[in-house]
């Protein structure tokens, strides 16, 4: 199964891929994770990246095409893949579909997560996940049961996002609004296009998702 998953930053991207990842055992492809990965390593790619993550904006097609490309083409992907945080430009979806078009692939689905702009704000400024294995948490929507110890792996240490602030989200938002939202017409018009409403609470959605995924 190939999968997108749209929606702006906040609306639960992250945490419904995980669960899809689970249950159809396929692989989650973020590529925000891969670029703070990056920075962290210092790589060129992280230096050029970090102080356009940090401002909120989006980090340039060439680069982000060109590290999807490899990415699937890694035998882990062989069985399937969730694009989280990808394509983001209508450049990167056209380079998509010329990518899947010459490995003779094809999209399952593209679904967006319909969140209000007042309701992310909130949201990304009270995120965080277990350092150890990447599972997320949220200050007010969702604690570990214990705390201070991860649900999934035991693990103590937590991380909050460098860009996970109030500031920055408006640069997010409007990034988002100005270059991302542009893909949805293209998506439409493949007819591959589906909604959810990622207003519900995490569970509802992902029960959203799973039957329309079947
Ligand atoms: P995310 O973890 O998906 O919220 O991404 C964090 C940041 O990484 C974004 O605000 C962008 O600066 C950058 N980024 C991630 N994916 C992309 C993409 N497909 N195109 C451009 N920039 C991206």
């Amino acid at each position: 199964m190939k999968l997108i998953l749209l929606g702006p930053p906040g609306a639960g991207k992250g945490t419904q891929a995980q669960r899809l990842r689970d249950r159809y055992g396929i692989v989650q492809i973020s590529t925000g994770d891969m670029l703070r990965a990056e920075v962290a390593a210092g790589t060129p790619v992280g230096k050029e990246a970090k102080a356009v993550m940090e401002a909120g904006q989006l980090v340039s097609d060439d680069i982000l095409i060109r590290m999807l490309g490899a990415r699937i083409e890694q035998p882990d992907c062989a069985k399937g893949f969730i694009l989280d945080g990808f394509p983001r430009t209508v450049p990167q979806a056209e380079a998509l579909d010329a990518l899947f078009a010459a490995k003779g692939m094809s999209l399952d689905a593209v679904v967006e997560l319909k969140v209000d702009d007042a309701a992310l704000v909130d949201r990304i400024a009270g995120r965080f996940t277990c350092a150890k294995c990447g599972t997320g948490y949220h200050d007010t929507f969702k604690m570990p049961a214990k705390s201070g110890v991860c649900d999934s792996c035991g693990g103590a240490e937590f991380s909050r996002r460098a860009d996970d602030n109030r500031e920055t989200v408006g640069a997010r938002l409007e990034a988002y609004h100005k270059q991302t939202a542009p893909i949805l017409p293209h998506y439409a018009s493949q007819g591959n296009l589906k909604q959810v409403d990622g207003m519900a609470d995490i569970d509802e959605v992902t029960k959203q998702l799973f039957a329309l995924l079947g």
